[in-house]
């Protein structure tokens, strides 16, 4: 509910707003009065102490209607600030909370937009509109109070002028409603190809496709340049419209009282009609111009009403993983077990894993193998709760994974995604990230990245561990980036690491050593390692070997080599690759691998 978003420094910037209002209006209002006096003064052409006093009250009522006018001004100013960024951060601690599947279903591409470009969009209509909203139902009601006692015909040609205006503009909105509703939508598609064109560069340039993009890009852009194109045709006449309609209403006043003036019987009628004249057609204008201002603002509400849906639709999203309650303590530390876990993405009829059950304890190490999109980084998904399963069940430390809250959860696991994500800021800050970091200090930092095996390139950085690193980590290479986030998950020292495909972009020395490094140095933390390679999985004390979500064998390296067809053709396939590559050989080539022990040459 709009209202339901105020905060107490909402209501009160509101109040004072309609209270400026209400005082301006009642100024306005008292002007025509004094007029009157005037008028019937000059007329009668006597008391020009009258003309000079109300002349001075009138003018003293237009000072203080424009004083009023700059708090109101003011204050709808800092309500449509603060409302909106009450809204912002509602959507900000909304969008932390989201899961992957929320994300993707919105779009990320959306998300932006909703979070600038909507606030924005509703600020500024409820800056401008806050004031005539409020103001133009109080003006029209309060002056047709003011003039109700007046000549039937007055009234009556204010009534089809105002009928007119009010049928104009419903029959107007009602034309264009649809394009207002387009317009978000259309300037997410235009974001979106600028992002991909931004992000892309490299490989459109690389391919020639610049041509390519610019008509998909240009397609979007059109896109939104035609609808606004029919809103501008629409509304164009809108002005105009109320503009004659206010003209002629004001020749018919003055026409009416013409004739009504000439039927009079006596001079001293005649005067007091003449006043009646002038004071009934301003209190008209006021009227109208109440029902115009609303025309000017009733351009921006379509808008305004699309934004604030879109950006309460995330708000008031729930999450697609609803949380769990429990945050206490657990029987046991650091086990993972799936039972029966079947699941398929939305959408999707093949299920990215199917009946995959294995049990892991503390310090143990899980190894999942398989080829690109046998389900390995959804198994880490289902663990991380990014996703529930279908049937069966996920147990960490003995419990339900649903059972726990965000947070119980995500404290007792360390996180290393595929696709390695750095933020802005030093080597330090992306090491010793999130909730414990104030509970570690540089010591902690510099052994994490001594185990993950980046302590020797962070040290030749030129700022060592204070070097920034850029937005997407820029400036190191994919590599070294893999490593830092392995050093925030060591840093965390959770229960249990997860690291999703973590040693892709290492050599096979680098990958050794880390493995050796967490082997020896994190004994107590339970691993899952996901990996292509036989050769990073072969110490594990589990290994899952995945295939197209099926499990295809599960056991240690030895028992897999008897048993796993898909086991030991990989292993085999590795190892000959592996020796054709010189300077990862270690040792002197042999032809084919032991069937029972190590593959040669590889650890
Ligand atoms: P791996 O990590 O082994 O390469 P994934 O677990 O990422 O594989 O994917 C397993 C399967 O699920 C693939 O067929 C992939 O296309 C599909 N998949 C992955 N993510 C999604 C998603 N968000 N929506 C729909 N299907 C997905
Ligand atoms: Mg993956």
């Amino acid at each position: 509910m709009f209202f339901g978003y105020f905060t107490k420094k909402d209501w009160a910037f509101a109040a004072l707003c309609t209270a400026f209002i209400v005082f301006q209006v009642y100024l306005d209002l008292k002007i025509p009065e004094y007029m009157n006096g005037i008028t019937y003064a000059i007329q009668t052409g006597d008391a020009s102490d009258i003309v000079g006093e109300d002349g001075a009250r009138m003018i003293a009522c237009a000072l203080l209607s424009l004083a009023s006018s700059v708090g109101a001004g003011f204050f709808a100013a800092k309500f449509s600030a603060s409302y909106t960024r009450t809204l912002r951060r509602k959507m900000f601690s909304k969008v932390q909370e989201l899961s992957s599947q929320d994300i993707s279903e919105i779009s990320a591409a959306s998300l932006v937009t909703r979070s600038t470009n909507d606030p924005y969009q509703l600020q500024n209509f409820l800056g401008r509109s806050l004031q005539v909203i409020v103001k133009s139902p109080i003006l029209a009601s309060w002056a047709i109070l003011k003039i109700s006692g007046s000549d039937w015909h007055w009234t009556a040609i204010t009534v089809a002028g105002v009928l007119i205006i009010v049928c104009t503009i419903a029959a107007v909105m009602w034309c264009v409603m649809k394009y207002f509703k387009r317009i978000q939508w259309l300037k997410d598609d235009v974001n979106r190809e600028v992002r991909e064109n931004l992000t892309g560069s490299k490989v459109i340039r690389a391919y020639n496709a610049e041509g390519y993009r610019e008509s998909k890009f240009d397609e979007a852009s059109d896109a939104l340049l035609d609808n606004n194109l029919k809103i501008f045709t629409w509304m164009a006449p809108m002005g105009s419209t109320s503009n004659t309609v206010v003209n002629i209403m004001t020749i018919s006043i003055y026409w009416v009282g013409a004739m009504l003036i000439a039927d009079a019987a006596d001079q001293d009628t005649k005067f007091q009609l003449f006043s009646d004249m002038v004071v009934f057609s301003s209190y008209a204008l006021q009227v109208m111009s109440a029902f115009m201002m609303l025309t000017g603002i009733i351009r921006g509400f379509p808008g305004a009403k699309v934004s604030y849906g879109r950006i309460t639709e995330v708000i008031e999203r729930e999450r697609g993983v609803p949380e769990g309650s429990f945050d206490g303590e657990t029987s046991e530390t650091g086990t993972i077990e799936f039972r029966a876990v079947t699941f398929s993405y939305p959408g999707r009829k093949k299920p990215a894993l199917k009946d995959v059950s294995f049990r892991i304890g503390k310090g143990q190490t899980l190894a999942v193998l398989g080829s690109t999109g046998s389900g390995k980084s959804t198994l880490i998904k289902l663990i991380l709760r990014q996703y529930d399963p279908d049937s069966g069940q996920v147990l960490i430390d003995g419990r339900d994974a649903k059972d726990y809250t965000r947070k119980a959860l995500y404290s007792r696991l360390g996180y290393v995604p595929q696709t390695p994500i750095i933020f802005t800021g030093s080597v330090e800050s992306n090491v010793n990230f999130g909730e414990t970091s104030a509970s570690r200090d540089h010591g902690d930092v510099l052994r994490a990245l001594r185990i993950a095996q980046a302590e020797e390139f962070v040290s030749k950085l030129p700022e060592g561990t204070d070097t920034i690193l850029s937005q997407y980590g820029k400036n190191v290479s994919g590599g070294q980036k893999q490593r830092v986030t392995i050093a925030r998950a060591i840093c965390k020292d959770p229960e249990t690491l997860l690291l999703d495909d973590s040693f892709s972009a290492l050599d096979f020395r680098t990958d050794r050593e880390l493995r050796a490094g967490l082997k020896k140095e994190m004994a107590g933390t339970t691993k899952v390692i996901v990996a292509q390679r036989v050769g990073t999985v072969m110490d594990a004390d589990l290994i899952i070997v995945l295939d197209e979500g099926e499990v295809m064998g599960i056991g240690t390296h030895s028992s897999l080599m008897e048993s796993c067809r898909i086991y030991r053709d990989t292993a085999i396939s590795q190892m000959e690759e592996r020796r054709c590559r010189p300077e990862d050989r270690r040792g002197p080539p042999r032809r084919s691998p032991n069937r029972s022990g190590r593959p040669s040459g590889s650890c």
